[in-house]
């Protein structure tokens, strides 16, 4: 029911859980973050609260671009299994996904009969296997906005890749806010998420692909084409 996600010159993890805590406002059932440094991508879920998360992290993980999830069930129990990110079968790709995916039904059955193997009962699990399907034809930006096209229903999506010094995000039917901050860049369902750090924001619309990597953003269509936003400054209290 909220997403957080991040990327910057520094780690993460700190002000991922701090986005989580700001949106508890939003009411859920779990919450969990991955993070992504060269060396793998990291995920950290558990069914309950961010106060339940915090305290079975027993160090921050380190990672300068990652992601974040408080879930309100839709598909399967809110188990830790079915709490984001999720990931496919090689965990090279997580997400963390608002929303509800009307045909993953079929995609699940596409993807499994391709050996994609799944490990919730979640929707959202057939969106980072889609995207690793699509990635060994064309760039992780092109496998991300294929996915996205073909996905039915509701979204907004942030995923991190393993090796990739990069946030993707979309957006259709559910809230996607892009911050500005001085050194880093930060993604959110709503504005409080990380109203501690930024107040300059893009609000994204349906359709709109990000891309984000520690100097730049790209805000683009489904067809790759670029796409002009206005910049907001925020001008209430968190
Ligand atoms: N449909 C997804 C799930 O049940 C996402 C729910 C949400 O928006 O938190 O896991």
């Amino acid at each position: 029911c909220g997403i957080i996600a991040r990327i910057g010159s520094d780690d993460a993890a700190d002000s991922l859980l701090t986005g989580l805590e700001n949106l508890e406002y939003r009411g859920y059932d779990s919450a969990g973050i991955a993070v992504q440094n060269g060396s793998g991508v990291k995920v950290h879920k558990t069914s309950g609260e961010v106060s339940d998360l915090k305290s079975k992290l027993n160090y921050l993980p380190s990672g300068n671009a990652g992601i974040g999830h408080t879930r309100w069930s839709t598909h399967g129990p809110p188990t830790e299994e079915n709490a984001h990110p999720h990931t496919d079968s090689a965990g090279d790709v997580a997400v963390v996904h608002n929303g509800v995916i009307d045909n993953y039904e079929e995609l699940r059955t596409e993807l499994s009969a391709k050996g994609h193997v799944f490990q919730s009962d979640t929707d959202t699990e057939v969106i980072p296997h889609l995207i690793d399907e699509y990635r060994s034809e064309m760039s992780t930006e092109e496998a991300v906005r294929h996915a996205v096209d073909t996905l039915e229903g509701s979204y907004a999506i942030a995923a991190i890749v393993d090796g990739e010094d990069r946030v993707y995000a979309a957006r259709k039917g559910s809230p996607l806010v892009l911050g500005l901050g001085a050194d880093e860049w930060y993604l959110a369902s709503d504005v409080p998420a990380f109203l501690d750090y930024t107040d300059e924001v893009i609000y994204l619309e349906d359709g709109d692909v990000v891309v984000l990597d520690p100097e730049s953003y790209e805000i683009t269509d489904l067809g790759g084409e670029a796409v002009n936003r206005d910049v907001d400054t925020v001008d209430w209290d968190p």
